[in-house]
């Protein structure tokens, strides 16, 4: 590699040309991000740095009104990363001991883990094969479950925008209605996605999302933020946000935690919105398209999925995930795929439900069937708005013949 670059540095403009073309491939390609963005997130932290100001203030508060107008609700509250805001959300609900809450069985661990940490019981449910997203006729047979057979109250649904692609939220929202239960939106992957004109944060009572750097939306670190209508649980949260305080500071009137987000973050996240919301959401679904199109033939003769996104919904592709045959070896699939330099990842190889950290203090009575098919099954490839039309094709390529040799 130095030496093709010392070649050509005689042949001057090729030098870029070439090194593109060879630098290695990302999983999601961050610095070309910030490559490109460079001199608005340069001033921005400037800015935030020279204000004096690190926790708080009008970079914080403006920000907030920009993602609320922007997901269409009344209040952001923004926090430390998006587990708390989860969290926030289940303490504002003053859900605990005695609780049952339904959790997606295929989701990132934090979606269930936050249900544990107030002492109530995450209740997993089993999803749908081509949406990855929790099925609503298993929430529902899970709900009658629990209410039939167990001690627990039903209390809430936490629903996943898994890979960026919002849950069935009108059968959601009637199961929810029709059962009187709690929504809480999971939309760490889903931030910037839609069904019709609605926006993901908006389509639960309380919606969470994450600005960790690989989501749609990230920070330089970790980052979060709520969403809802209700301007009482919007109090709730602030206070519980910052140590359960009450009117004033040294007045502490709940139990809470420290979760604030950084000035230094609202500031990298203010300058990001704009370009997140003018360009990246369109070219990351530009880049899902190639994809979709380079892989037809593929999918047609070997049988993999692609992914599937329901009429009048948009994805905001914090995963491209397709799904392997039963007959190959994901694990084999990833290694060669690796050895080309074409980096994959697995979200998730182990059901929620089978995770040590919830033995004896989870329900899940389907068994879940599907989510344990797929975490064999999928594999998730590069992503972002960043990448080439060459990238893609190089990607596909490579599957084709990983897939071919497997
Ligand atoms: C990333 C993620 C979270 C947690 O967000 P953090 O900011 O890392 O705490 C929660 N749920 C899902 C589905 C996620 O992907």
């Amino acid at each position: 590699m130095v030496i093709i670059l010392s070649i050509h540095q005689a042949a001057g403009t090729h030098i870029i040309h070439d090194e593109q073309k060879r630098r290695s491939m990302e999983f999601r390609d961050l610095g070309e991000q910030y490559k490109r963005n460079q001199r608005s997130i340069d001033a921005a932290i400037k800015r935030s740095v020279s204000s004096g100001r690190y926790i708080g203030g009008p970079e914080v508060r403006e920000l907030e009104e920009a993602l609320a107008s922007y997901v269409g609700v009344e209040h952001c509250v923004t926090c430390a990363n998006g587990t708390d805001a989860l969290q926030l959300a289940l303490m504002t609900w003053g859900i605990g001991p005695g609780d049952a809450v339904f959790v997606p069985d295929f989701t990132f661990f934090s979606s269930g883990e936050v249900v544990s940490a107030i002492g109530a019981t995450p209740i997993f449910v089993d999803i749908d094969p081509r949406t990855f997203n929790i099925d609503p006729s298993s929430l529902e047979a899970a709900i009658t479950y629990v209410m039939k057979e167990t001690k627990l109250s039903a209390q809430a649904v936490i629903p996943v925008d898994l890979y960026g692609l919002p849950a069935d939220y009108p059968a959601l929202q009637d199961i929810c209605k029709r059962f009187d239960l709690l929504m809480l939106e999971d939309a760490a992957q889903g931030f910037g996605s839609a069904i019709g004109k609605d926006k993901a944060g908006a389509f639960g009572d309380i919606g969470a999302t994450s600005f960790f750097p690989a989501k749609p939306l990230g920070c330089y670190g970790d980052g979060g933020a709520v969403f809802t209508d209700d301007d009482e649980w919007a109090a709730l949260l602030r206070s519980f946000a910052v140590h359960g305080k009450g009117s004033e500071k040294y007045d502490n009137v709940r139990i809470g935690m420290n979760s604030r987000l950084d000035t230094i973050q609202a500031a990298v996240l203010s300058a990001k919105l704009p370009v997140f919301m003018s360009h990246e959401l369109d070219a990351v679904d530009q880049i899902a398209k190639l994809y979709s199109h380079g892989l037809q033939d593929i999918a047609k003769k070997t049988g993999i999925l692609l992914p599937f996104i329901p009429d009048g919904y948009s994805s905001a592709w914090a995963q491209y995930t397709i799904q392997l045959p039963e007959t190959l070896d994901q694990d084999a699939v990833q290694r060669t795929l690796a050895e080309r330099d074409i980096p994959t990842m697995v979200y998730y190889p182990k059901p929620m439900h089978e995770q040590t950290a919830f033995e004896g203090r989870c329900l899940c009575p389907s068994g879940c069937p599907v989510t344990s098919r797929l975490c064999q099954t999928v594999l998730s490839l590069p992503m972002g708005p960043y990448m080439t039309e060459s990238d893609v094709e190089r990607v596909c390529a490579e599957l084709q013949a990983a897939i071919a040799n497997s």
